[in-house]
């Protein structure tokens, strides 16, 4: 941990947010002028002070690669992407910066994110159990994932109202299998600890419990990726918000927690930003840009 960045008129910002609650609204309506007021203040921060205040980067080193989770990172929590996000990441596949989708989503999904933002970058999906670029001819699938399947179908029986079928994306799913994020998270752990599956890991994301082999992890699978691409990981900036991030933290060079990240998260980055989600992106591709 490098350092938590702070807001550069913390006093305003206070001010701003006692504004919002002065009028007489409703908690949804004062919630979304709440989000509204942070974006304008990112955008606003982003266009006036790009290289101020804030220190998004080492001093004088700009990424060759950026890396960004997709859920709870370019997304809210709702899952809606941020437009300035994807402006953002256009500016940077501009500069000739090869933007890495790596998340814990599937790879049909991944490719649809990717082929519509029209970005360079191969795509680390599963948690690094499926890589993907369109010059490698086919995807690298680092695991089979009917195990994890067969467990999931195994702790149905041990878990009264536990649904084996998961999420939805399970039906591309791969290399691992992935049940709803508000199952019994302690149940699930200790009943795959006194199984023939003890093996897998049990990683909790925002929007799913993972089930996966124990190599698999967005770092392992950012490593095979480098390695094939002939990129080094002292040039990788890395954005997420869940502990599924934490190897991909450990592998980048540098690593930014967006607002709204797990505790833990946000203890391991480099920088903690400020802004929510998506709403980081404005201000920190600005700064990677004013870099030389
Ligand atoms: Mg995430």
């Amino acid at each position: 941990m490098i350092g938590h960045i702070q807001c550069p008129k913390p006093s305003h910002h206070a001010q701003c947010w006692n504004e919002v609650g002065a009028f007489n609204i409703t908690g949804v309506q004062k919630q979304g002028f709440a989000v509204l007021a942070k974006r304008v203040e990112a955008n606003l921060y982003a266009y006036f002070f790009p290289r101020r205040g804030m220190e998004w980067l080492p001093k004088g080193w700009r990424p060759k690669v950026v890396a960004v989770d997709i859920d709870g990172t370019l997304t809210d929590g709702h899952k809606q992407l941020d437009t300035g996000a994807i402006q953002a990441l256009r500016k940077l596949e501009d500069a000739g910066i090869p933007v890495v989708l790596s998340t814990g989503n599937v790879r049909a999904i991944t490719y649809g994110l990717w082929r519509f933002l029209k970005l360079s970058g191969p795509i680390c999906c599963e948690n690094g159990g499926v890589l993907w670029h369109k010059s490698w001819g086919g995807p690298i699938v680092r695991a089979d994932g009917s195990e994890a399947k067969r467990a999931a179908q195994w702790l149905a029986l041990q878990i009264e109202g536990l649904d084996p079928n998961g999420i939805q994306t399970n039906d591309w799913r791969e290399s691992e299998w992935c049940l709803f994020p508000d199952e019994d998270l302690a149940a699930v752990e200790h009943h795959i600890s006194q199984s023939e599956w003890s093996h897998l890991s049990v990683v909790r994301t925002g929007f799913a419990i993972h089930l996966m082999e124990p190599h698999l992890s967005k770092g392992t699978g950012l490593e095979v990726m480098f390695d094939k691409m002939g990129w080094s990981a002292d040039d990788v900036l890395c954005v997420g918000d869940a502990p599924n991030d934490l190897p991909m933290f450990e592998f980048a060079r540098w690593s930014v927690a967006v607002g709204g990240a797990f505790d833990s998260v946000k203890e391991a980055a480099d920088v903690v930003s400020p802004f929510p989600h998506g709403s980081t992106f404005a201000p920190l591709v600005e700064a990677i840009l004013a870099e030389e």
